[in-house]
């Protein structure tokens, strides 16, 4: 059969076979240090379990308003105003089945063939992707890792075109857990009015930030720039909720209009019983994800002092998210008997997980060729033991 030619632009989504790759040998007994998941360990906080017990004992499990249900989106427009000073309406607001789907709604009602999307490198692996799904470029912004991978406005603008339909703004960033300070948010919305382009802004790590950090949304620096801004965001990372598939858009009312359109042709609503939790959680989980977020720290210190004192790795220490991004560049041309020579990433990842039974993401499908992703969303327990292991395998490399 002749598939569509959209369907052979991209490949599954790295990190989750990744993740899938160490759960299975997880299931075959083998004890894997698994750092592939791009999930918080904890558990749902209660609360929310409780209100989807509710909802499910009240019969509330039939489809909902496709946008979602009007409460969950007043939720999301208190919690807007109340912690950025952003004012929306409810038509403005779509809730979606989880922040990935947020941003695909938005990737169809905005790009046709001949856009062009940028995408600061190293990013998120599926920006790319759901790019190259609607037709259009993604073009990619090169960051510097010993500037903290802030965006350079000069190298953007060189790159803006005709063409250019959009940034996408993801702070704190997964894979690198930077997070990008105020005068580079100023930079970039002013040159969005004046190049006349849209902010993506993905704003489902703005939680997890450390060191006293706070969040500030691009599209709270003012009016215009709101205008020109779509926020997504979401409870899976804040509130330990991925499998809920709860994420949302705000924005500008006739895109939004035209994204609940597309999702009304395609999804309908989101779970019903999901956006019942997530009242929940984005009303009272507050105290919750502090406590997570207190756990990540002291993880993150562990996780990063280790890589650091490791022959041939540097790593700096993330400000959000909860990801280190160690370079292992020192490592690669090495040699491993069984492996052979280790010359990217990928051949990294495998050789540790196939000799040392530790699972990383490599950085190729986030656009590096000199870095390897690891989560610190797990147990201090399989850190440390991950962490001795990580060790060896590099001591080995010769
Ligand atoms: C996890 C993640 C998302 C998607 O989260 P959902 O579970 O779909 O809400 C979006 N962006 C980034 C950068 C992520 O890491």
């Amino acid at each position: 059969m002749k598939l569509a030619a959209r369907a052979g632009r991209i490949a599954p989504s790295p990190t989750l076979a990744m993740a899938a790759t160490a759960k299975a040998m997880a299931a075959r007994g083998i004890d894997v240090a698994d750092f592939s998941s791009g999930e918080p360990d904890f558990d749902t906080p209660e609360p929310v379990k409780a209100a989807a017990e509710a909802a499910i004992r009240a019969g509330f499990t039939k489809y909902t308003p496709s946008s979602g249900i009007d409460e969950l989106r007043q939720a999301i427009i208190d919690k807007l105003q109340s912690e950025q000073g952003l004012r929306y309406e409810k038509s403005q607001v779509l809730v979606s089945c989880g922040a990935k789907h947020s941003l695909y709604n938005l990737a169809e009602a905005l790009l046709e063939a001949g856009d062009e999307v940028i995408i600061p490198v190293p990013y998120w692996v599926s920006y790319a992707d759901q790019t190259l799904l609607n037709d259009a470029t993604p073009i990619f912004l090169p960051t510097r890792e010993e500037y903290g991978y802030a965006i350079d406005d000069h190298a953007l603008e060189r790159l803006i075109t005709t063409r250019t339909k959009a940034i996408i703004v993801n702070s704190p960033c997964n894979p690198t857990g930077a997070t990008y300070d105020r005068g580079t948010l100023e930079r970039l919305a002013e040159l969005a009015l004046r190049r006349d382009f849209l902010l993506i802004s993905d704003e489902i790590y703005e939680k997890i930030l450390y060191d006293g950090a706070t969040h500030t949304s691009i599209a709270s620096l003012g009016q215009e720039v709101a205008a020109r801004t779509v926020v997504i965001n979401g409870v899976s990372k804040a509130y330990a909720m991925t499998g809920w598939r709860i994420g949302y858009a705000a924005g500008p009312k006739d895109l939004l209009t035209a994204m609940a359109n597309i999702q009304s042709q395609s999804t309908s609503n989101p779970c019903s019983i999901s956006q019942k939790a997530a009242i929940v959680a984005l009303r009272e989980g507050g105290a919750f994800t502090e406590k997570m977020v207190t756990e990540f720290d002291r993880r993150r210190r562990v996780m990063v002092e280790r890589l650091n004192a490791m022959p041939g790795v540097r790593c700096r220490m993330p400000t959000g998210a909860f990801y280190a991004f160690p370079n292992v560049s020192g490592l690669l041309g090495r040699q491993s008997s069984p492996s052979g020579t280790i010359l990217t990433p990928t051949d990294l990842a495998n050789y540790l997980l196939q000799e040392f039974k530790v699972a990383v993401v490599p950085g190729e499908p986030f656009g590096s060729t000199q870095h390897i992703r690891l989560s610190y969303a797990t147990s201090m327990e399989t850190i440390v033991r991950g962490m001795d292991r990580l060790d060896a395998a590099f001591k080995q490399l010769t």
